[in-house]
This record gives C-alpha cells, structure tokens and sequence, in this order.
C-alpha cells in the first residue's frame, strides 16, 4: 500500500512508498503537547516508517525545520512544516535515528488507528479511539 498526499497549499508533496502492515506503530494518534499545539485539536495521526520509505517532493523549497527542544520524551527533534501554509509534514527524532514520523493529515485515506500514544494527556471528555492500544506515554 501506498500513499500521496501534500501540504495545503501543494509545495511539498509527500509520499509514503510502502505502509508495511502489522507493525502496531504504524498508525497512531499521537496526543503529545506538541501534537495538540500543531493541529489546534486533540492530537495528529501519525505514521513511524523507515526513512527510505518516504519521498519528499518540494522543488520550491518551502519545508522549514523547526528543532523542538521542548519535547515530552525530553530528547530535541526535528519538525518538518510547509513554510508557506504551516501544514505539518514530518518529524524526527534521535529515539529513532533511521526513522520519520509522518503526519497523516497530508493524505486523503490512512488506515485506522491502532494506537494512541500520550494518553495522559486526553481529556476526560475527548472519547479514546475504539479498539485501538492505548499507551499512557511515549511509544518508545
Ligand atoms: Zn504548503
Ligand atoms: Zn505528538
């Protein structure tokens, strides 16, 4: 399975050449303070694959790195945003040195959510994703 999907405003395409399955990492909704502040909601779907698997097309140059020292895991990452619109693309971060965490906002159809990660963080009031793990931090 693959996926392409872009940034609002269509500078940065983004492709996901292969979703291996059964890998419980592969589709999470992640609820990390980070997350929240990125979406303006209650946390981003994001995928963890490895870091041949993804293909960043931007020939305008418009990705702009932002080095997030501020993370809940504690360790600095990389967030990856389309600098014209904002729309978040991808990160990473030195727990998984070969690895991207993409935001699955960029594609029109992913597949479920199998875990939710920063559980800690969801209100009560906000429902858990039915049938999916749920992991009270990070995943790592
Ligand atoms: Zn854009
Ligand atoms: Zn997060």
């Amino acid at each position: 399975m693959s996926l392409h999907g872009h940034c609002n405003c269509n500078a940065v395409q983004v492709t996901l050449k292969e979703l291996p399955e059964g890998d419980a990492r592969q589709t999470a909704h992640c609820r990390c303070t980070t997350c929240k502040r990125d979406s303006g909601a209650g946390g981003m779907y994001v995928t963890i694959v490895d870091e041949d698997l993804v293909e960043i097309d931007d020939p305008t140059e418009a990705k702009k790195l932002w080095t997030d020292n501020l993370t809940e895991s504690g360790k600095p990452a990389e967030r990856w945003s389309c600098g014209n619109c904002s729309s978040p693309l991808f990160a990473r971060t030195p727990n998984m040195p070969s690895k991207v965490i993409v935001r699955m906002g960029l594609f029109d159809d992913i597949p479920p959510v199998v875990t939710e990660i920063y559980m800690r963080n969801k209100k009560s009031w906000e429902p858990a994703v039915e049938g999916a793990a749920s992991i009270e931090g990070a995943p790592y």
